[in-house]
C-alpha cells in the first residue's frame, strides 16, 4: 500500500517531492495532538504547527462549514467578516497596524518585501544565510535551501545566522554585537552597489536556524543599525506567532523590538490556507499607492471565519498559557535526557530543540537517526539548524502533560540506543 502510493506519487507528481521519514507515513485522520494512519495506528504529533488548536478542531471545522454553506467569493465586495477579523487580530498586535490578507506565508513575505521597497524607494534586502521565508521567486532568494539558477542575485545579502555551537564574535555574549556588525557591513555593501538597503527580513526566534543562543535584547544593536540606515524590519512570525512561545503572542514582543511589518501564516487558520501581514499604517499607505494589490482568495469569507475561530479558541482554551505551562514541563523533562551528543536543550513555550554535536561539530546523521527511531515508535518530530542537527519539537498547542511524558519516555529509549 505504502509503496503503491510512493510509485503513484512519483508517476503523477514527478520526482523529488518532499516527504518525511525513510518509511513515510500515510496519515488519514487527525484529532487534537494525534494523527492516525491508514491502518488505524495512532501517532503523537510533536511537529505540526499548522494544526495550532489541534487537528480537526470541531469549532473551527463548524465555522468553516457553516460559512462555506452561506457564501465564499472573491474579495472585492463589501463584507463584514474581514473587518471583524481585522479588529480582533489588530487588538493582539502591540503597535497600531493595518491588515492585508493572503493565502500563504510566502505571499505575505513577498508583499512585505514590496512594502519595504515602496517606503524606501530601494531594492536591497538582507536575510540570514540559514533561513526560510517561502517560495515565491522573490522570497526564495532569501530562503537558502537551493541557490537560484544563475546564483544569488546581487540585491540580496545574506548575513551569517546566529549560532550556538560556533557563536558569531566567538562567544554567546559577543554574538548580538557581532551579528549587528555583519548587518551593518551588508547595508554598506548594498548602498555602495547602487541597490540601496530596503529592509531586513527575519524570524524573531530564528526558528529555522534552531533558536541559536538568542535571548531578549539580542536584536537591539541590529535594530539600531537598521533604523540608522532607514531600512524596514520585516518580521516573519509564521513560526513563533499566535502564542506558541507561551510568554508572548508574538516572537518580536519576547525579543523586545517593534517591527514595521509582521507576517504570519501556517497556524493562522488551523490548516485552512490563510495568511497575511500587519503593517504600520504609513507602510501600508506607501505600498497601496505604489503597487495597488489584489488577492482573489486572500481574506475571503471562509478564510476569515477560520482565522477568527482560531483566535477565539486560543483565548477560550488558554492555549498560550498551555504552551507556557506544558512547554516548561517538557523542557524540564528533555533537560534530564543524558547522552554525550546532547550539546544543548532549549525551548520557548511549545517550540523546543535538542542540539546534537560531536567535538563541537553538528551531529546531523545522529539527529536523523533519532527522528527515524521516534517515527518507528509513533512519535512525529523533525530537524532544523544549519546542518539539520537540532531535533525540532513544535506540536499542536493542545499538547498535554501526558503527551509530554510519552515524548520524553520514547526519546529516552531512542537516546539509549544511540551509540555515543
Ligand atoms: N516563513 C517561515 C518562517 C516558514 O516556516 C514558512 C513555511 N515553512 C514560510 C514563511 C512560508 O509559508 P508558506 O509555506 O505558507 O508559503
Amino acid at each position: 500500500m505504502g509503496n503503491d502510493l510512493l510509485q503513484r506519487r512519483a508517476r503523477l507528481l514527478g520526482p523529488n517531492v518532499p516527504i518525511f521519514y525513510d518509511r513515510p507515513v500515510e496519515i488519514v485522520r487527525g484529532q487534537g495532538a494525534s494523527l492516525f494512519d491508514a491502518h488505524g495506528q495512532r501517532y503523537l504529533d510533536a511537529y505540526n504547527n499548522v494544526a495550532h488548536c489541534g487537528h480537526s478542531h470541531p469549532r473551527i471545522v463548524k465555522a468553516i462549514c457553516e460559512q462555506a454553506g452561506v457564501l465564499n467569493t472573491h474579495t472585492r465586495y463589501l463584507h463584514e467578516g474581514i473587518l471583524d477579523y481585522a479588529e480582533a487580530l489588530l487588538g493582539k498586535v502591540s503597535f497600531p497596524g493595518q491588515l492585508l490578507m493572503t493565502c500563504t506565508g510566502s505571499e505575505a513575505n513577498d508583499v512585505a518585501l514590496r512594502m519595504a521597497q515602496a517606503v524606501t524607494g530601494k531594492r536591497g534586502f538582507i536575510a540570514t544565510d540559514n533561513t526560510y521565508h517561502g517560495n515565491t521567486t522573490a522570497v526564495a532568494h532569501l530562503s537558502t535551501r537551493r541557490p537560484p539558477i544563475g546564483g544569488w542575485p546581487d540585491h540580496i545579502r545574506r548575513v551569517p545566522a546566529p549560532d550556538s555551537l560556533a557563536p558569531l564574535g566567538g562567544s554567546l555574549a559577543a554574538q548580538p554585537e557581532a551579528f549587528a556588525a555583519h548587518v551593518a557591513r551588508a547595508i554598506d555593501e548594498l548602498e555602495a552597489s547602487g541597490h540601496g538597503f530596503a529592509g531586513f527580513m527575519l524570524c524573531p526566534i530564528f526558528a529555522n536556524e534552531g533558536m541559536p543562543g538568542v535571548a531578549p535584547g539580542f536584536l537591539d544593536p541590529t535594530v539600531e543599525v537598521i533604523r540608522r540606515a532607514g531600512g524596514l524590519i520585516l518580521c516573519d512570525e509564521v513560526q513563533p506567532g499566535f502564542g506558541r512561545i507561551g510568554s508572548n503572542f508574538w516572537g518580536h514582543e519576547w525579543l523586545g523590538f517593534t517591527p514595521d511589518v509582521v507576517t504570519m501564516g501556517k497556524p493562522m487558520g488551523n490548516g485552512h490556507p490563510v495568511a497575511g501581514l500587519v503593517a504600520q499604517p504609513q507602510v501600508m499607505a506607501a505600498f497601496r499607492e505604489a503597487f495597488g494589490y489584489f488577492n482573489t482568495f486572500g481574506g475571503n469569507p471562509v478564510s476569515v471565519v477560520a482565522a477568527m475561530e482560531v483566535l477565539r479558541v486560543i483565548e477560550d482554551e488558554g492555549l498560550q498559557e498551555n504552551a507556557a505551562e506544558v512547554g516548561a514541563y517538557l523542557l524540564g523533562g528533555l533537560r534530564e535526557l543524558s547522552h554525550p551528543l546532547i550539546a544543548d536543550t532549549r525551548g520557548l513555550g511549545l517550540f523546543l530543540g535538542i542540539e546534537l554535536a560531536r567535538d563541537g561539530e553538528p551531529a546531523s546523521a545522529e539527529a536523523g537517526r533519532i527522528v527515524e527511531a521516534m517515527r518507528d515508535r509513533h512519535v512525529l518530530m523533525g530537524r532544523v539548524g544549519r546542518a539539520q542537527h537540532i531535533l525540532k519539537i513544535r506540536p499542536p498547542m493542545v499538547f498535554s502533560r501526558s503527551d509530554a511524558d510519552e515524548l520524553i519516555g520514547k526519546l529516552t529509549d531512542c537516546f539509549e540506543e544511540l551509540p555515543a
